[in-house]
């Protein structure tokens, strides 16, 4: 999935998602990551996945790699998780594993609430926005390897084995990055002989949490705080995407995008 050639010494990283592949792929936010973890020149990212049911992996082991990063989404991942873990002979308990073993980078929505129950089986867990933590995580890893604790003064870091320490949640202060780069990596992934999952669609970020806050909702705690993308933004990337011919419909991401200010000067231009 790397736009570039493996060279030696490069830091080899393993999207790994504890679903088969049929289910992984459909997955836009691991093909965001590899993107991510691809934009470091020297950073080579792969796909790892469970192949079926009996927990068997692809071919790749996640042994060959330097860093193992699991994006959580569920709870009910989490045992998968530790299964990959042990069905490529990697102790799931962090405390039990050695600087042989790759370092297990755990983020997403479920840890960022809570990262607790996972904390165990972590190195370190990602608290945050993954464009700012994901080009962190490298720059890290260039210098500090495996050594945890230099991690720790790093905002969006939490290191379990230092025990508990605040942390800082990182963000993204400016969503049009993110549009570009979340509207770009769905349409790379269209090939010509398949209808994509969203139709000839461009899939375009216009918010980033939520106005409303209901005490009951994650989403809106974890993706605190509120932000809205730039409206002539988006209207611009929708108008080059219908002259080059590309998009028959738009969707657009976000909690609650009617709550943006330039929501209905964007259906009257739509
Ligand atoms: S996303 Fe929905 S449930 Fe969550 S805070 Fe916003 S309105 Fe409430």
């Amino acid at each position: 999935m790397s736009r570039k050639s493996y060279r030696k010494g490069m830091v080899k990283v393993a999207i790994a998602y504890p679903a088969p592949a049929r289910i992984a792929l459909q997955s836009l936010s691991i093909h965001i990551l590899g993107r991510l973890v691809d934009e470091d020149p020297d950073a080579y990212p792969d796909f790892v996945f469970l192949n079926d049911e009996m927990g068997r992996t692809t071919k790749i082991r996640l042994k060959d790699f330097d860093i193992v990063l699991f994006s959580v989404h569920y709870e009910l991942d989490y045992p998968r998780i530790l299964r990959m873990m042990e069905i490529n002979s990697i102790n799931p308990w962090s405390s039990r594993r050695s600087l042989t073993d790759p370092l297990i980078v755990l983020g997403g929505p479920t840890l960022m609430a809570n990262p607790e129950p996972m904390a165990p089986f972590a190195d370190l867990v990602l608290i945050g926005d993954a464009e700012v933590l994901i080009p962190s995580l490298l720059n890290n890893y260039h210098s500090y390897r495996k050594d945890l604790g230099k991690y720790i003064d790093t905002p969006g870091f939490y290191v379990p084995s230092h025990g508990k320490h605040t942390v800082e949640r990182v963000f993204v202060k400016d969503l049009t990055y993110s549009v570009g780069l979340i509207h770009d990596t769905a349409i790379s992934l269209r090939t010509s002989d398949e209808e994509p999952v969203l139709g000839r669609s461009a899939i375009l970020e216009v918010m980033r949490g939520c106005p409303r806050s209901c005490l009951f909702c994650m989403e809106s705690f974890t993706q605190r705080p509120v932000r809205y993308a730039n409206i002539n933004y988006i209207k611009e990337i929708v108008r080059r995407d219908v002259n080059d011919g590309i998009i028959d419909r738009v969707s657009l991401i976000g909690l609650s995008v009617g709550d943006h200010p330039g929501f209905r000067d964007l259906m009257e231009f739509l």
